[in-house]
């Protein structure tokens, strides 16, 4: 597909965006004179690209005179102006210092003066300038949630009905890179687009970007094309080799890597983990407003590869082997990585109703805990609890006390099965408590927000329509550990045990009688592997105890280290 020239029916193509996010800042002389310190000026003629969509720029660009128009490309291939930059003002996005492709294109409009300093002179001058840190990356982590909002970037093409669909709609949304979706079965720009690249639909799923088709791209294929790191960049030895990228993951990478161990975290498929499905997390430290999670996971990604660590994606681990005071690490590619310590962060999955339509309302009608957050967006009105457990119980007995009735919806016939006594006697006694045994969720309806819950008696087959504005689901979790037996202890419910409660064994699995010393509090049963965040037995299953035992489990490595 051959570039069309920037449409100039726009208006006005040349006034310089205003700053209206603190999106598009402006460098001090001070400043401009420390990155020039590492960058070369240059003059630059009006039509000249300095980057292109698609393709990976190496170069910070500042303006000194001139201006920059700032383009993305629509669907029948026409660019747009979306911003204009003049002078004191810098190019670029989050994607950029990460060494990702660009999502979008920077034209010179006004012939100028530019100073071009390689992003990885600007990568180390952020580690050590904490206003121009601070500036640079509020501004690309700003860019960056604009140009998500705007749908630039990459095209998925693709039926709401194909999994493989869903599966790079997931990968793209959970790793926060702009792109659109085209639902073959609902949108009409979708099939001209396809005729547009000669692509038939049964070859679809589909990523268009920059002229280039990739014909269902596996994860590790769409990362590849947009820069994202892959395993094959890990360097053979590391210090440390955490698993999983959530919360747990993110904060032992920053500590490790700010420590000066060589650190690198395995993710499956994004950064964020559980908490990056959360739309807002209000009770984190440091953020009175609340963060949503992808944002949090976002920064901290960041601040890990400020210290050099290496985050990568798309790289999930099937197996761990260690012997000699060391661990490998294989994975699901066949590919393995070697480790002196290795810290186990991948996690929960917090079991979910098998509900049509339940996931679009969770973190906002849909919750898996019960604070006073959650019962202040519940509102007064009638809540829905399922589950026989005690967590479900608790979360009956202070909601009860919050709004006008609590359903506890049971499958079993008898509460008294997995809640302590205590816990059922308290619910039995509540006036606005109801509990209905042999119950199950079978509908949820809404607009945005969840405003009806369907429940079935399964004994007599009657449907009954709750109103209301909250479902809370307390049926488990699952730790993500099947690829660790035999490898580390687990507990009877699959999670790691740590310090005292796990004992050393062979690799086979066998317990060790006699002992070399007692685990750190959060060593596994294999010395050098560490577990941290909600995959270890016994853990609070929150943001921030899983950033406190990341940081934690980084000390424990020193003091297993020696150093
Ligand atoms: C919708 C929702 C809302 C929530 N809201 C809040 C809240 O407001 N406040 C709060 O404190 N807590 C909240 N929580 C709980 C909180 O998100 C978790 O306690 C926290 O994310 C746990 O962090 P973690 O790093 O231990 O595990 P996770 O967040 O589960 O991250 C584990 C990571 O490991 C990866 N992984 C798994 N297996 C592998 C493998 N084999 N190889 C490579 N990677 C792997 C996963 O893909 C995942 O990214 C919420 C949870 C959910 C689901």
């Amino acid at each position: 597909m051959s570039e069309a020239a920037i449409d100039q029916r726009e208006s006005p193509p040349l006034a310089e965006t205003p700053d209206i996010y603190g999106a598009y800042p402006r460098l001090s002389d001070d400043q401009i004179a420390a990155l020039e310190a590492g960058g070369a000026r240059r003059t630059v003629n009006t039509g000249e690209t300095l980057v292109r969509e698609g393709e990976r720029s190496d170069y910070f660009f500042v303006m000194l005179s001139g201006k920059v128009a700032v383009t993305t490309t629509d669907d029948a291939g026409n660019r747009h102006v979306i911003r204009v930059h003049g002078p004191g003002r810098f190019l670029g996005e989050l994607g950029d210092l990460e060494g990702q492709a660009a999502f979008y294109t920077a034209e010179v409009v006004e012939a100028g003066e530019v100073l071009v300093v390689p992003t990885e002179r600007v990568r180390a001058l952020v580690v050590h300038d904490p206003v121009l840190s601070d500036l640079i990356l509020r501004a690309y982590l700003l860019r960056r949630s604009l140009l998500i909002r705007e749908e630039s970037g990459f095209r998925i093409i693709g039926s709401c009905y194909s999994p493989d669909t869903a599966r790079l709609r997931e990968f793209a949304a959970r790793n926060r890179l702009p792109h659109r979706w085209f639902d073959l079965e609902r949108d009409k720009h979708a099939e001209r687009l396809l005729q547009r690249f000669g692509v038939p639909p049964q070859d679809t799923p589909v990523v268009i970007w920059g002229g280039e088709v990739l014909r269902n791209p596996t994860n590790t294929e769409l990362a590849r094309r947009v820069g994202l790191l892959l395993p094959d960049t890990v360097p053979d030895e590391s210090d440390v080799v955490v698993v999983g990228a959530g919360p747990a993951g993110l904060a032992a990478a920053v500590y490790g890597s700010s420590d000066g161990l060589i650190t690198a975290a395995m993710e499956r498929i994004a950064t964020g983990g559980q908490a990056g499905t959360s739309s807002r997390i209000e009770n984190y430290l440091g953020f009175p407003g609340g963060i949503s999670g992808g944002d949090l996971a976002e920064r901290a990604a960041l601040q890990a590869a400020k210290f050099g660590a290496r985050i990568l994606v798309s790289a999930e681990i099937v197996r761990l082997q260690s012997g000699d005071g060391q661990h490998q690490l294989t994975l699901a590619d066949g590919a393995t990585v070697v480790a002196r310590a290795v810290v186990l962060a991948t996690g929960a999955r917090y079991r979910r109703l098998a509900v049509p339509g339940l996931e679009s309302f969770e973190g906002d009608g849909v919750y898996y805990a019960a604070t006073v957050q959650e019962a202040l967006l519940c509102g007064t009105g009638p809540v829905v609890i399922v589950g026989g457990g005690n967590s479900a119980g608790q979360a009956a007995i202070f909601l009860a006390e919050r709004v006008s009735r609590v359903y506890v919806v049971i499958r079993g016939d008898d509460l008294n099965k997995d809640m302590s006594r205590y816990l059922v006697d308290q619910i039995d006694r509540h006036p606005r408590v109801t509990v209905r045994s042999c119950t199950e969720v079978r509908e949820v309806h809404g607009d945005d927000k969840l405003s009806e819950v369907v429940i079935e008696d399964k004994r007599t087959g009657e449907r009954h329509s709750i109103q209301t504005r909250a479902l809370f689901v307390f049926i488990g979790a699952d730790p993500n550990t099947s690829w660790l037996a035999g490898a580390v202890q687990l507990d009877d419910h699959g999670f790691v045990p740590t310090g005292p409660a796990a004992l050393y064994s062979d690799t086979d699995g066998t317990r060790r009688t006699t002992q070399r010393r007692q685990p750190l509090t959060l060593e596994t049963s294999q010395p050098g592997v560490f577990a941290a965040g909600d995959v270890r037995s016994g853990s609070v299953k929150r943001v921030a105890s899983a950033v406190g035992e990341g940081s934690m489990a980084i000390r424990q490595i020193h003091e297993y280290f020696g150093t």
